[in-house]
């Protein structure tokens, strides 16, 4: 046992509603992946984000999949994907036989660059292989430039897809993240803003499309009698026990956005004025959620220096998403940098780091990352000092 208590990255925080939402599943004996509360929680989810429709998943990654499959992808088809993020966001490309195309990120955002996706959209309507669809990210809660996006895509003719797991309560221009493409998505995996410990949901206006999903996501199963099938299903849908923590855990949702943004702005505040310091950007047409806290170092610590010297005090600090163009699974992949000669996420992946970001940290814990970060960059620039004097 270590001597201070564990700071996660980012730990699930309960409203105290969930075990009531729980009993009403048990009382009501719907335990099973369909049930009123499934329903509930859908109309919350599409009421939230100004949607007409929302199907409750297993996983994020589930909803992406069935995104994709509504847009009719398929074997040798290309989709484009952002590069800098999890991998979630691709391998749904890989279940379908489809080949990612990866663009870069511009600095303002950290998210898709419109210039490096224009350079692909017209490579690739020169080679009359245009992608099938294209998944924008908003990564650590800061929504990507949807309005170049969608228009660049539009003028091609190319649906895209929104993934805001991380971005879920962000807005951009007033309107919710996730709601900007043909498709959004959103993730309760048990690191996200809210959660249901795992579970997603996909998001659309076009309500016939959402219905599909519901069928695809139920083992595609035919309205016969006798268990009939016609086209390739999945198990997809999302408990009603899960959905009653996905009911309490909407409840929360404003207060959980004010508290990561209250997260942020302290490590601002503190470290904002220290040289080589720099924090992920807010669109001034958007309001982050501030999912995670980012930064970037170019003061000559590295981001596994932090990581440790947060380690040995019991904190958790991870790097940034490695860019999927340079994971291994990926290799053969196509890339489009953000200029000929400028990857942006290869160069921030380099030197981020996200920090402990929690909506149920305290400021005790948070002042505790504060002084070892600072202690960490004055010794640095002690040891700078004296090399740069010999
Ligand atoms: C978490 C996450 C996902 C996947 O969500 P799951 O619910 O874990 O499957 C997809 N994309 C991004 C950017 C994520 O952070």
């Amino acid at each position: 046992m270590h001597a201070n208590k564990r700071i996660y990255l980012s730990a699930p925080h309960m409203s105290g509603r969930e075990q009531h939402y729980i009993a009403e599943a048990f009382q009501s004996n719907w335990i099973a992946p369909l049930g009123p509360l499934v329903n509930t929680f859908e109309e919350k989810v599409a009421d939230f984000a100004g949607v007409k429709a929302a199907a409750a998943l297993s996983s994020g990654t589930a909803a992406i999949h069935l995104a994709l499959r509504l847009l009719g992808v398929a074997k040798g088809d290309t989709v484009f994907c952002s590069s800098f993020t999890f991998v979630a966001s691709a391998n749904p490309i890989l279940y379908e036989q489809a080949e990612p195309v990866f663009i870069d990120s511009e600095r303002e955002t950290w998210n898709m660059s419109p210039a490096a996706l224009e350079r692909a959209l017209v490579e690739a309507k020169r080679a009359e292989k245009l992608p099938k669809a294209v998944i924008v990210v908003n990564l650590y809660g800061q929504s990507a430039k949807m309005d170049e996006i969608i228009s660049l895509c539009d003028a091609y003719g190319i649906p895209v897809i929104e993934d805001a797991a991380e971005s879920l309560g962000t807005t951009y221009k007033g309107k919710q993240s996730g709601t900007f493409g043909r498709f959004g998505i959103y993730s309760f995996n048990g690191n996200k803003i809210i959660t249901t410990s795992g579970g997603g949901m996909l998001i659309s206006d076009d309500e016939a499309a959402i219905e599909k999903a519901r069928f695809l996501a139920s083992q595609a199963r035919d309205p016969a009698i006798h268990y009939q099938h016609s086209e390739v299903g999945h198990n997809y849908r999302l408990s009603n026990i899960l959905a009653g923590v996905g009911i309490s855990q909407m409840e929360v949702l404003g207060d959980r956005v004010k508290a990561r943004r209250a997260v942020f702005d302290r490590y601002e505040k503190a470290l904002g004025d220290v040289d080589g310091v720099s924090f992920l950007p807010e669109l001034c047409e958007s309001v982050s959620n501030r999912w995670l806290t980012a930064i970037t170092l170019d003061n000559g610590v590295s981001p596994h220096d932090v990581i440790n010297c947060l380690a040995e005090e019991n904190i958790e600090a991870r790097p940034l998403w490695k860019p999927l163009h340079t994971q291994p699974l990926f290799a053969s992949s196509l890339y489009y940098p953000h200029q000929e000669n400028e990857s942006v996420c290869e160069d921030l992946f380099s030197r981020g780091i996200c920090l402990p970001s929690g909506s149920n940290m305290t400021e005790d814990e948070q002042g505790r990352v504060i002084n070892l970060l600072i202690k960490l960059f004055q010794k640095n620039e002690v040891n700078t000092w004296t090399t740069s004097i010999q």
